[in-house]
């Protein structure tokens, strides 16, 4: 059944029909403005509900609006026939690019994951599920944006009899294990989804294949995937690890929401870089591809990124036959700590400079947390949670309490070990395990991290019993955890030092200095690596630049 007209459309031609129904690209009547124009199958609107549930969900949906959500223009009833018209995009789906490209290099999986993430999050936030994300529902525009359709529409159709007897759901090779057992989608059941794309995407086909919905619908519940590690190399591990535990059968196991899948997915590069097993430039010319797909498309591309690192690539592939390998480059530990230094930097500019829209505050915020405890934090609640929460409290208060309250914690800290001893009262029974927290906390900064481990250990032994003890409980474990991720700063920090030892043996000392000049740099201010990085400073005193003409006053 062909349409000439609908609503106020005037139908150009039919772009393809799927699970639920058709589209058309139309045309309004009155302001000529294209749109994509759904119908629904006629039967549909005859079931019962069916109406109430179409006026609903429809007007939750046009309440949304982000760049990577397809919007939603228009719905109305003509002749019976439900449609509903949206956004054109003119480009193609996933599905195609994928039928022509086979799969995708990881870097740009990452790209468009992060894309998913972001429309994902903004309709999350406004209680809407998508509920059937698939690379049909990913619309990618001529300049590559990725739009993600159908919102929500998937709860139009549930509980209907034609989804029920299988004939409407157009596949279910995207669908998490709780939807398959017919249970209510959550937004953890997208992270599933999303997990399955990019699966997809990374691999060229599903995690399940069957012959079946039944069939399908059985091993989401009960079967196991191969790794996509195992079948295409070169896919980074913690890539591997994101997909998989997205694909988790218990909705527990994914991560907690699309903000910080994204956030892990901005990690990968980050970690890809740094780590010493990064995917050598010149070794073949799939990976060159692939790492020029991070740098020059990549998020870290505005300005987060090593801009170093990235034009130390460019210049790569821009002239294979450079003097100077990046190969070589990435042997060298000074441009890894000035990768490292310019990720920190670069990554808090660039928060810094994006922070207006509510939610950049918070992302702000956010960033500046993952900071060592200090002015950092102050700056995060002063300047981004304080006016987040005085301007927007409603939607934001659930997101921003717990970041306060970290920050709350940290300050009630910094209090106790700013006073000397006796505002306590001594028979207050808090009062020891205080005095013990206050005594670990002076450990560390006075660099016995042993002895400040010890006692927090105790301290988390003795306190567990009690939960009146809970909020010092906190304390403790918030302290422990900080000296954890102190121990591999200061490990990395002693590897350092090595490398640089190791090439003054060999005669490189130029190259030494460029290290502890970079761990002094980098490290200089850090309170709890004074040992090591004075080490580095008078390593430095001691030994003479190579460029230097005329020998040092002193
Ligand atoms: P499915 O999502 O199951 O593929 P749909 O009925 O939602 O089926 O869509 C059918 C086809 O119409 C899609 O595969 C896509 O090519 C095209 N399409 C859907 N929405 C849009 C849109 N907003 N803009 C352009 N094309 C669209
Ligand atoms: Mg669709």
């Amino acid at each position: 059944m062909d349409h000439e007209r609908i609503g106020p459309y005037n139908i150009i031609r039919k772009i393809g029909s799927g699970g639920m129904g058709t589209v058309y690209l139309g045309s309004h009547e009155e302001t000529g403005n294209e749109a994509a124009v759904k119908v629904l199958p006629s039967s549909m609107s005859r079931e019962a509900g069916f109406v109430h549930r179409f006026t609903r969900e429809i007007s939750v949906l046009s309440e949304v609006s982000n760049p990577h959500i397809v919007r939603l223009l228009d719905s109305g009833v003509d002749n019976e026939i439900y449609y509903y018209a949206m956004e054109y995009v003119d480009g193609e789906t996933l599905t195609q690019r994928l039928r022509r490209e086979k799969r995708l290099a990881w870097a740009d999986v990452i790209e468009v994951s992060l894309q998913i993430c972001t429309a994902l999050k903004a309709a999350h936030d406004a209680g809407i599920v998508h509920r059937d994300l698939k690379p049909g529902n990913l619309l990618i525009t001529k300049d590559g944006q990725i739009k993600l359709a159908d919102f929500g529409v998937a709860q139009v159709f549930a509980g209907s009899k034609l989804t029920v007897t299988g004939g409407i759901v157009g596949t279910a090779e995207f669908m998490s294990p709780e939807q398959a057992k017919g249970q209510r989608a959550t937004k953890q059941s997208d992270l599933y989804s999303l997990g399955a794309v990019m699966y997809v995407m990374l691999t060229g086909r599903p995690p399940f294949v069957g012959r079946t919905t039944l069939d399908l619908i059985h091993k989401h519940q009960y079967g196991q995937f191969d790794r996509p590690r195992t079948i295409v190399p070169d896919i980074p591990s913690w890539l591997d690890d994101i997909v998989c535990q997205l694909l988790s059968k218990n909705p527990d196991d994914r991560f907690p929401d699309a903000f910080v899948v994204s956030r892990q997915l901005q990690t990968v590069m980050k970690k890809v870089i740094l780590s010493q097993d990064a995917p050598t430039i010149d070794s073949s010319n799939q990976q060159s591809e692939a790492m020029g797909a991070t740098v020059t498309t990549g998020p870290d591309a505005q300005g987060v990124g090593p801009t170093l690192m990235r034009d130390l690539v460019r210049a790569e592939i821009e002239r294979p036959d450079a003097r100077h390998p990046l190969a070589t480059a990435l042997d060298n530990t000074w441009v890894l700590v000035a990768a490292l230094a310019a990720i920190i930097i670069g990554g808090y500019f660039w928060f810094a400079s994006r922070a207006t829209a509510p939610e950049q505050m918070f992302e702000a915020g956010v960033e500046l947390l993952q900071e060592p405890e200090g002015a950092a934090w102050l700056k995060a609640k002063d300047e981004y949670f304080l006016p987040l929460q005085e301007n927007h409290a409603s939607e934001w208060k659930d997101r921003i309490t717990p970041y306060l309250e970290q920050i709350a914690a940290y300050e009630f800290r910094r209090q106790l070990t700013r006073r000397r001893g006796n505002s306590m009262e001594d028979g207050d029974a808090a009062y020891e395990p205080m005095r013990l927290l206050k005594m670990a906390i002076e450990y560390r900064s006075l660099g016995d991290l042993t002895r400040a481990r010890q006692t927090l250990n105790a301290l988390v032994v003795l306190l567990e019993s009690n939960t009146e003890y809970e909020p010092i409980s906190q304390l403790v474990t918030r302290e422990l955890r900080t000296l954890d991720g102190h121990k591999q700063t200061t490990a990395f920090v002693q590897s350092m030092l090595d490398n640089a030892a190791q090439y003054q043996q060999q005669g490189q000392t130029e190259r030494a200095r460029d290290i502890w000049r970079s761990l002094v740099t980098v490290y200089g201010a850090d309170t709890l690596l004074t040992e090591q990085i004075d080490r580095a400073r008078q390593l430095l005193r001691s030994t003479q630049p190579a460029t230097e003409t005329s020998p040092p006053a002193s």
